[in-house]
């Protein structure tokens, strides 16, 4: 009698020390009593076509993938879903049982069940949203939130040239503002979101000014250490609804989790310590 297979799956990034995709995967491993494993890898770019190759291999079921390497696998993966070529960016790898390689991005599904979750009397239509920064995780948050039904997206960023690009990638339902008039995009949002990676440890603070702000405004900021931001400390103070970014981070995993190993798993309190010890 052939003994069933242990699936395996982790997380391929440069570095990867800080990632807590291994401390959320195996939390939900082990209350779920799924007899498997989740590791993380750090790979170089160099190495990173080799390694791809050789997981399936291995008994590797799939991998999430990081920096820096989220748009270099989408070259390495057989196809990719729409939203991840969308986005233009692989976070999701599912080592399909015909040999197949395909890559996924659940970034923005995890922004917007996230917001959801956080902020259950917020409405897509309620308004326009108001997004800073322009990096890879505003692509995903933009391209989640004009898929929901958001009417208006409001970007800016420092380096105007990248929300100029992603305005001619998401079209005219995204209108591009200076950095410094950053402030003036919060009087008229239903929402906004912090997708810099301001106000992080160790980074600069965000600067821009909240007193735009109305309480009726949701705000959600995509940095997760700390827990509480500058700008969402602010923003309660002001009466807004506010949503942090862990939340994002373990919703982003539950696609993942689900196709590797059979089961869905729950965003829930435990997992939210597990994922902050
Ligand atoms: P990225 O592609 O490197 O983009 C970084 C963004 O931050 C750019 O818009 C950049 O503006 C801006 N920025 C950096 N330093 C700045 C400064 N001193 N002043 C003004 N703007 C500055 O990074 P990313 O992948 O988009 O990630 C951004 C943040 O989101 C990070 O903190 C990351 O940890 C977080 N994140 C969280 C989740 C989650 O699950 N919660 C998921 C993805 C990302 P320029 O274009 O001008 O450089």
């Amino acid at each position: 009698m052939s003994l069933p297979k242990i699936p395996l799956a982790g997380v391929i990034g440069y570095p990867i020390a800080h990632s807590k995709s291994p401390k959320i995967h195996g939390h939900w491993l082990k209350t779920l009593g799924i007899q498997g494993a989740y590791i993380p890898m750090e790979v170089e770019p160099v190495n990173l076509k080799d390694v791809i190759l050789t997981l399936p291999k291995m008994g590797f079921v799939g991998a999430n993938v990081t920096l820096p390497h989220k748009e270099a696998i989408m070259e390495i993966a057989d196809f990719v879903t729409d939203r991840a070529a969308l986005i233009g960016a692989v976070n999701t790898l599912i080592f399909r049982a015909d040999g197949k390689i395909q890559g996924d991005n659940t970034d923005g599904y995890g922004f917007l069940e996230n917001l959801k979750n956080g902020a259950p009397n917020w409405a897509p239509q309620a308004g326009p949203a108001a997004v800073l920064g322009a990096g890879g995780a505003a692509r995903a948050v933009i391209a989640s939130l004009l898929d929901a039904g958001v009417p208006e997206i409001m970007l800016s960023n420092r380096t105007r040239v990248r929300a100029d690009r992603l305005k001619s990638v998401f079209g005219n339902r995204v209108t591009v503002y200076d950095w410094v008039q950053a402030g003036n995009m919060l009087d008229h949002a239903a929402l906004v979101v912090n997708t810099t990676s301001l106000g992080m440890i160790g980074k600069p603070e965000l600067r821009v000014p909240l007193d735009g702000l109305s309480p009726d405004t949701v705000v959600t900021d995509l940095v997760y250490a700390p827990l509480k931001t500058k700008l969402l400390e602010t923003a309660e103070e002001l009466g807004c609804v506010t949503v942090d970014g862990l939340g994002m981070l373990l919703h982003q995993a539950v696609p993942g989790f689900e196709r590797w190993f059979g089961t869905r798993p729950e965003v829930d309190r435990a997992a939210r310590t597990a994922a902050l010890l």
